[in-house]
């Protein structure tokens, strides 16, 4: 007997992704017949099964990638960017800045990097989404979901174990000064906490929780097709009597060209994938797309971002941690240049420097470059058992950093290769960010430090944050993209839920954000599409 075709098909099994196909899977059914879905999920990357131990891992997903700072051989990354020789359709104008994403590239890879710190979005987060776009996304609707992220994902604070001096210190000094502060939680289960996964996509245990560990598995009970290594080329969009919708989708495995037919497609490639593939598809601004099929000049636009540079180094007169590895900063600070609390927030984080990964340690600038005095100092401070004077050289320092949400009035966009074209270095950006270095001064003075090194630096924005808004939400189809129910304004059978829907950074985390927004797609694509009619 024939196969019957796919249902639905989604594109991405990111943190989206993983929550689309899982809980699309649990509540769905084929509207006419009440039949499960037949439901497809690509990534580019593979697919490794397991069911999800957390704490303990199961052994197919140990091979996934873990317990380096970087993943060196790029193998379940990728880098957005022009290849070699390329050209930009549009080309940059004097003075524009380039910005670009390292990204997953496997099932569940956009489960959370940097020791799996997220959270859902404030309310005040919510409330702007909502009084910029129209969409019903305010606390009032969206809240729950975020509830149910912190539940499914064991968001928590961390143990009291892992904090340090430095951390209490920079709690006191910012509630004395009457600044908000806020935890920076922690999803994980059963976790060991040497905090050694910092930067890295996956934990070999599965104690990192995310979509792939709590949602993607009840795709797989309910007999969802992974479709692993499989790049989506294009989505086939078809347009007869004034109407596009969708047919079917594109996409290279092992090199081989695959065609999929399929009436619904939902695209969960992140922020900076999702355009492109549009682009691709012919849906876009007329210059951006290949063979343009509909028009919408609001795909890949609209980006914002937590622009991102580091402050001030404090140092201390005595250490203020034990050198040992962990978890970067417990708290953030904020600081509003807005007394509304929507934009121009500044988000200051404060944390003690530890000993780096020995092959750092070796180069650093502390370290002498040759003979006796090199290999001293490489026992002093590799030594955790004494806090010799090498080790209490880097304990006694304080890094720190700065965010801004939600720059009033600013926005970037995304062209054909995934660059973020964004004014990083905007006056009023930068203006923001020596303001937070003015705060971050006094803060650092009333924890008691005894120098602060770096006032007068040039403020560089070496990383954008929260990236989001690229394929916007909003009621008024001219300015968007989707409506508030994730569906396409203008290709029918096309949903977008990821990052690129968000219409503006969340003050905190990222992750616990996008899956909190996936419930909600999931649960109304469920309600309007695949419901017993
Ligand atoms: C280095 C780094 C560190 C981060 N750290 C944190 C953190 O500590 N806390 C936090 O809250 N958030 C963090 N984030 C953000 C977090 O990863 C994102 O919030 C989240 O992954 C975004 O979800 P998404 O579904 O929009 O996209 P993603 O999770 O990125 O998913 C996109 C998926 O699409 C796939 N894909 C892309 N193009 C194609 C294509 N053409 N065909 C098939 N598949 C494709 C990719 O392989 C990927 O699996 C970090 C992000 C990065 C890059």
């Amino acid at each position: 007997m024939a196969e019957k075709p796919f249902d639905v098909a989604i594109v991405g099994a990111g943190q989206a992704g993983c929550t689309l196909a899982g809980k699309i899977a649990e509540k769905g059914v084929h509207p006419s017949t009440g039949e499960p879905l037949r439901i497809a999920v690509l990534d580019r990357g593979p697919y490794f099964k397991g069911k999800p131990n957390p704490g303990y891992g199961s052994p197919e997903r140990r091979r996934m990638f873990t317990n380096l700072s970087q993943d060196f051989a790029g193998k379940y990354t990728r880098w957005t960017g022009m290849p070699p020789g390329a050209r930009r359709k549009v080309p940059l104008q004097p003075g524009q800045e380039i910005f670009l994403q390292r990204g997953p590239a496997i099932f569940g890879g956009g489960t959370l990097h940097y020791i799996a710190r997220t959270r859902a979005p404030f309310d005040i987060d919510m409330q702007v989404w909502e009084e910029e776009t129209g969409a019903d996304w305010g606390p009032g609707v969206l809240k729950p979901y975020g509830q149910q992220v912190h539940r499914d994902f064991n968001i928590h604070v961390r143990p009291p174990a892992t904090l340090c001096q430095l951390d209490h210190l920079v709690r006191e000094a910012a509630l004395s000064s009457g600044y908000e502060l806020s935890d920076y939680p922690i999803a994980k289960k059963n976790c060991l906490l040497s905090g050694y996964c910092d930067g890295v996509n996956m934990c070999k245990y599965d104690a990192r929780q995310g979509s792939f560990t709590v949602y993607l598995p009840l795709a797989e009970q309910r007999g969802a097709e992974m479709i692993p290594n499989a790049r989506a080329q294009r989505i086939l969009i078809e347009r007869s009597r004034g109407q596009a919708r969708v047919t079917g989708l594109e996409y290279l495995q092992d090199g081989i060209r695959r065609t999929l037919e399929v009436p619904h497609v939902i695209v969960s490639c992140g922020n900076y994938e999702t355009p492109p593939l549009l682009y691709r598809s012919g849906y876009g601004p007329r210059e951006l797309t290949e063979n343009l099929i509909v028009e919408n000049r609001n795909v890949g636009q609209h980006t914002d971002n937590r622009p991102e540079s580091f402050g001030p180094v404090g140092i201390f007169d005595e250490p203020v941690s034990d050198g040992a590895f962990r978890h970067g900063n417990a708290y953030y600070i904020y600081y509003d240049l807005d007394s509304t609390h929507r934009y121009d927030r500044l988000a200051i984080s404060m944390w003690a420097r530890t000993v780096p990964y020995p092959h750092q340690v070796a180069v650093d600038a502390a370290a002498p470059q040759f003979g006796p005095a090199h290999k001293d100092y490489m026992r002093d401070v590799c030594d955790a058992t004494k806090m010799t004077r090498a080790r209490a050289d880097i304990a006694r320092q304080c890094i720190t950093k700065l965010e801004l949400v939600r720059p009033r009035n600013i926005r970037g966009w995304i062209n054909e290769w995934g660059e973020q074209i964004y004014p990083g270095h905007h006056p009023s950006i930068v203006s923001a960010l020596k303001k937070g270095r003015e705060v971050i001064y006094e803060l650092l003075k009333k924890m008691g430090a005894r120098e602060v090194v770096g006032m007068d630096s040039p403020v560089r924005v070496h990383h954008l944050e929260a990236f989001v808004g690229s394929c916007i939400v909003g009621t008024d189809p001219k300015r968007s993209v989707v409506n508030p129910y994730f569906e396409s304004h203008d290709v029918e059978g096309l949903f977008i839920c990821d990052g690129s829907v968000m219409p503006r950074a969340a003050s905190q985390g990222y992750a616990g954000s996008v899956a909190a927004l996936a419930l909600l797609a999931s649960s109304r694509i469920v309600e309007r599409h695949f419901s017993r009619g």
